[in-house]
């Protein structure tokens, strides 16, 4: 039985260096914990200094986040699927640097998109892509998982499908380095209803056949402004969207989302630390 503790968190600032991160999920409460390890909305940065890295690694010591509760976030113009050669090079080039900056921080997942077929190839074309893509920047990298994130399935986004992320990972030649996060306002945008206990068995017990818990590296917990299979990426705070508290209460009383980061992405940061504190509620039994 996994007696793993329930790791939540969410995804902080990174200003002023990957160092203030760990500072900045200790001050919420938080025992996990995501980042974004370089500007998210450009395509260079400038090499990670030793001290940098030296002070990230002694604040996470100090506040106790060991490298499984920490889930980073890559850059949003990176699209491992791109139907054109040069821009498909430029991203995969962003995401090998990525990986290595991971390395660097002594961590070991880098949550990503899959990426986009821009309506110019078929989704299968766009997912064998995707997949040369992380075969080609794991096979240059060291002990850094490749972290899959299911998307809402706007524009055209892949990934919207449990299917679509078990035919990546099918295609993924290290299978011990790739992995999948859950986002739950994706998951509801994309079609799959999570709206009652009922409902939530249900649906994980697809996830556990189409793609098995042993791929399950991290959980984006989010409500969701937009309705069941909106395709709309509107997160919400916790039970103040479409989709409510029962999957919330759901994950937090089922062991097999023990051990991995469960990291908030809600919309009103103010309060973060009370919607950590109802998801360690509801891991304790609480009724609330
Ligand atoms: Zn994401
Ligand atoms: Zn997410």
């Amino acid at each position: 039985m996994n007696q793993q503790p329930y790791y939540v968190g969410a995804h902080v600032s990174a200003s002023g260096g990957v160092q203030n991160a760990p500072l900045n999920a200790e001050k919420i409460g938080a025992n996990a914990f995501a980042l974004f390890i370089k500007n998210q909305r450009r395509w260079v940065a400038k090499a990670l200094e030793p001290k940098t890295i030296e002070a990230f690694k002694q604040q996470c010591a100090a506040a106790g986040f060991k490298p499984e509760q920490i889930l980073p976030h890559d850059s949003y113009l990176i699209n491992l699927g791109h139907p054109d050669e040069a821009a498909l090079q430029k991203s995969r080039e962003a995401f090998l640097d990525e990986l290595k900056r991971c390395e660097q921080l002594g961590l070991v997942y880098l949550n990503f998109h899959p990426g986009s077929h821009l309506r110019t190839i078929s989704e299968t074309e766009c997912m064998a892509k995707i997949a040369d893509s992380i075969n080609w920047a794991l096979g240059q990298s060291h002990g850094v998982t490749a972290v899959i994130e299911n998307t809402a399935g706007q524009g055209s986004n892949l990934g919207y499908r449990f299917e679509q992320l078990a035919a990546i990972i099918d295609q993924v030649e290290d299978k011990s380095r790739v992995g999948v996060c859950i986002d739950t306002c994706h998951m509801f945008a994309a079609g799959y209803d999570i709206r009652t206990l009922e409902s939530c068995a249900e649906v994980f017990d697809q996830f556990a056949q189409i793609i098995g818990f042993q791929y399950l590296k991290g959980m984006h917990l989010n409500d969701s402004k937009g309705g069941l299979n909106s395709h709309l990426d509107r997160h919400h705070s916790l039970g103040q969207g479409e989709i409510g508290l029962d999957v919330f209460r759901f994950i937090m009383q089922d062991d097999r989302f023990r051990g991995i980061p469960l990291v908030l992405e809600t919309i009103d940061e103010t309060i973060w630390p009370d919607e950590i504190q109802l998801l360690r509620q509801f891991a304790a039994g609480v009724s609330v």
